[in-house]
């Protein structure tokens, strides 16, 4: 066995989640490791597009934030967490723009738009590479500073002593006063097993739970997957493609085989997902070149001018595909997303364990059972840097 080396705090994953514990603990003060399954690259949150949820319109509060997310949660959510997650947005969000991320802003304020669920404008958006964007910015701040990344060094094996946590990490041996838990959510590996798309990166597939719930941590809502109601569907290389939200929030429409609208297209994302089944369930669906089923976002309804700030990298994809989704429609349907539930925690990112931290879509309870757009790279940020101060001082 390789000689075991030594941090205050031992991070897992380098998602927004991982690298803003990561850059929180260090600049608390505490010798910190990343261990991750692949590259410092590799994760979930550089493929988010649509944006991130805070309250910054003259019409919004944290308070109408936090209402948003109960009622999209069908009032499963945990409101003490979701308190903390309204509340703490917009310092969130300065705390990214010091780190770089430049968002999109229009007539002196942020450009804004609403998602699904949202009673107002909320999410902001760099362009629509935002995941990317946070991502670079927040790997950058970590690989400033003094911090150990172990890259290619997936957990394999977490085990509790008297002054800390030994973990098996690829081939490294790390011991650590705290452990903070960033290493994602299943649904690449859930898609794979039952035969469906999914918008998720390979590395998505949940072991690191499973770890945490052997050693007797507690998880909550673990059953409830997201579909994210707009995956691609056609042409062949956009299936499982996350057609971002925001093309509904700038006034594309769900429609059927025959031109009807079916459904409110800003509902929450379990309302719209299930509403596609339905309707094509009715038979009033189409079909994909390849036989899979679909109904068309009319994406033609956008304007040229939206389209180019706020849909760049959607518009780039699918003319190279061949398709031109301001001419014609486009073909979707839902595909498997999100891990609504996880590991349970407090206000600080703490599990049920002491000194086992966990933060971003591993977590549970700030969504409850459906989660907005938008929210999740903010309980990313929120929770990761609250993780990683706790971590630090523990
Ligand atoms: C295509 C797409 C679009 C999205 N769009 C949006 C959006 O617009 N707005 C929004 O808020 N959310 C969006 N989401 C959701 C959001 O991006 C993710 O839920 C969130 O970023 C997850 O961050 P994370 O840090 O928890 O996990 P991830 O970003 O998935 O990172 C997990 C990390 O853990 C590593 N890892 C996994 N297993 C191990 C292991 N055994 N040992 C060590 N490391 C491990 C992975 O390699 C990775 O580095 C989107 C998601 C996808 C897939």
């Amino acid at each position: 066995m390789a000689s075991p080396i030594s941090f205050d705090v031992l991070v897992v994953g380098s998602g927004a989640s991982g690298l803003a514990a990561a850059v929180s603990a260090e600049r608390a003060g505490a010798r910190v490791a990343v261990a991750t399954k692949g590259s410092l690259q590799a994760c979930n949150s550089a493929k988010a597009q649509g944006g991130i949820q805070a309250a910054f319109g003259d019409d919004d509060s944290p308070d109408l934030h936090a209402e948003d997310v109960w009622q999209s949660s069908h009032e499963t959510a945990n409101r003490a967490l979701v308190t903390v997650l309204t509340s703490e947005a917009p310092s969130a969000i300065h705390w990214l723009e010091e780190l770089g991320v430049e968002f999109t802003r229009e007539n002196g304020g942020y450009r804004l738009a609403r998602c699904g669920g949202a009673s107002r404008k909320r999410l902001l958006q760099v362009g629509d590479r935002t995941g990317h964007a946070i991502t670079k910015a927040l790997r950058e701040a970590w690989e400033a500073g003094s911090g150990t990344t172990l890259a290619g060094s997936p957990l394999a094996t977490l085990e509790q002593r008297a002054n800390g946590w030994r973990a098996t990490c690829g081939e490294h041996v790390v011991d650590a006063a705290t452990v903070v838990l960033g290493a994602g959510g299943r649904c690449f590996k859930e898609a794979a097993e039952r035969g469906e798309l999914s918008t998720n990166h390979p590395n998505a597939t949940g072991e690191v739970t499973r770890i945490a719930l052997d050693l007797g941590a507690e998880a909550r809502d673990l059953d409830a997957l997201q579909y994210h109601p707009n995956g691609g569907a056609w042409p062949e290389n956009m299936q499982g493609y996350s057609i971002p939200e925001t093309t509904r929030a700038y006034g594309a429409v769900l429609l059927n085989a025959d031109g009807e609208e079916f459904t409110e297209s800003l509902a929450p994302r379990d309302v719209v997902s299930q509403a596609i089944f339905d309707e094509v369930g009715k038979g009033k669906g189409v079909e994909t070149p390849d036989g899979r089923p679909a109904v068309y976002l009319d994406t033609t309804r956008i304007s040229q001018d939206d389209a180019e700030i706020s849909l760049p990298y959607m518009l780039r994809r699918y003319r190279a595909a061949g398709i031109d989704p301001l001419r014609e429609p486009i073909l979707t349907y839902p595909v498997l997303h999100y891990q609504n539930g996880g590991l349970v925690i407090d206000e600080h990112a703490e599990t049920t364990l002491d000194g086992l931290f966990a933060c971003g879509e591993i977590a549970g309870g700030t969504h409850g059972r459906n989660r907005m757009m938008g929210n999740s790279l903010l309980e990313c940020c929120v929770f990761g840097r609250r993780a990683g101060l706790a971590a630090a001082r523990n």
